[in-house]
């Protein structure tokens, strides 16, 4: 071996299994993962609650050790090796800042435990909040601090160790939906700028399609699918998957038979589906589906339709209202309407 760090990817999991308790009340939280993560990627851990993801992550931070496998950071094996002998840093989802202490301690406290001398690690802490734009909140307590602040300052506490891989669980989950999607963009650019890795764990599908290069789908402490967010979103490679991330719209094997002549269970996305009335043509390249409207979902800007069709499966439809208002759209229950979608969008979950 030479140069270790240039000899495996940031993070190497292989055959990861952790198990909790004993007899009978044992719990298998991660049944066998694999998965290489790239230097400088933002690899997202996706799942339900319970899926196994926040165990992974700990076990890559070493707060929990695994029951079987090993784990890798830049080539060096490091599964039993402790939390602070490995070059990773946890961002957690409640912060975990110290309340007594101002912004400016937080964020120098890592360094005042390695030992780093006054100077140096002021100057550090103080690069490290204006990085995420807080240079002049250093002296507030975190309870002055709004929750997206105080996220930031649990970032720049990490990013102050500037450790190589930055691990974060669910570190937006306790912000507000619009305070959310900018930590969301604020955060990807920090990624972007640090060229960092960083394995981020949420359960919202939304964010990881948003954030990610590439996405871990996770269920029941396995992974079932691994890709950028393009490939999980528009080719899903199982049932779970396909539900998980966006609407399922399942053709069950015979109503896939019945309207694509093709064995399976297939699905198309919400949006790439066109609704129009039953005497409209499909074009070459298009399916076309007979059915009614069951249920209208008026959301502002768009409207869902949920349409039973009579090759026996339930799609959703999903319109912006470019023309409509929620009036219009709600007269539609009960209408007989043909769905029509090109080919290219269908795919098979089987
Ligand atoms: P997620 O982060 O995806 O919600 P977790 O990794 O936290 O999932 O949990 C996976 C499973 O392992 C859950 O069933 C959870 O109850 C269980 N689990 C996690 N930590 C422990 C623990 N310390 N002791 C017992 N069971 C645990
Ligand atoms: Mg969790």
């Amino acid at each position: 071996m030479t140069d270790p760090a240039t000899t495996g990817p940031a993070i190497r999991l292989r055959g990861l299994v952790k198990t909790f308790g004993v007899g009978t009340s044992q719990v298998t939280a991660v049944a066998g993962v694999d998965l290489d993560i790239v230097d400088g990627e933002f690899l997202t851990l996706l799942g339900p609650s319970g899926s196994g993801k926040t165990t992974v992550l700990r076990m890559i931070a070493g707060f929990e050790l695994p029951t079987e496998g090993t784990i890798e950071l830049a080539g060096r094996e490091v599964t039993r090796v402790p939390p602070f002998d490995r070059d990773v840093n946890t961002v957690f989802q409640d912060y975990a800042l110290f309340p007594h202490m101002s912004v400016l301690q937080n964020v120098e406290y890592g360094l005042r435990v390695k030992g780093v001398a006054k100077a140096e690690r002021r100057r550090r802490a103080v690069d490290a909040l204006d990085g995420v734009r807080l240079g002049d909140y250093g002296q507030r307590k975190p309870g002055q601090l709004s929750g997206g602040q105080r996220q930031r300052v649990a970032l720049a506490r990490a990013l102050v160790n500037r450790p190589r891989v930055l691990l974060l669980d669910e570190p937006l989950g306790a912000l507000d939906l619009k305070l959310r999607e900018e930590m969301q963009v604020e955060l990807k650019v920090i990624q972007r700028q640090v060229g960092l890795t960083f394995v981020f764990v949420t359960h919202d599908q939304e964010e990881a399609l948003t954030m990610s290069d590439r996405i871990a789908v996770f269920h029941d402490g396995r992974i079932e699918q691994v890709g950028t967010p393009a490939e999980i979103y528009e080719r899903p490679s199982s049932p779970f998957v396909a539900g998980f991330v966006g609407t399922s719209n399942l053709m069950k094997p015979a109503a896939a038979q019945a309207i694509l002549g093709r064995k399976g269970t297939w699905s198309v996305r919400p949006e790439k589906v066109r609704m129009v009335s039953e005497e409209e043509p499909a074009g070459a390249d298009e399916r076309s589906a007979d059915g009614t409207v069951a249920e209208v979902v008026y959301a502002g800007a768009a409207t869902r339709f949920l349409v039973d069709l009579d090759a026996g499966a339930r799609l959703t439809v999903l319109q912006q209202n470019l023309h409509t208002s929620s009036m219009q759209v709600q007269t539609l229950r009960g209408t007989r309407v043909r769905l029509l979608w090109r080919r290219e969008h269908e795919f098979q979950l089987d």
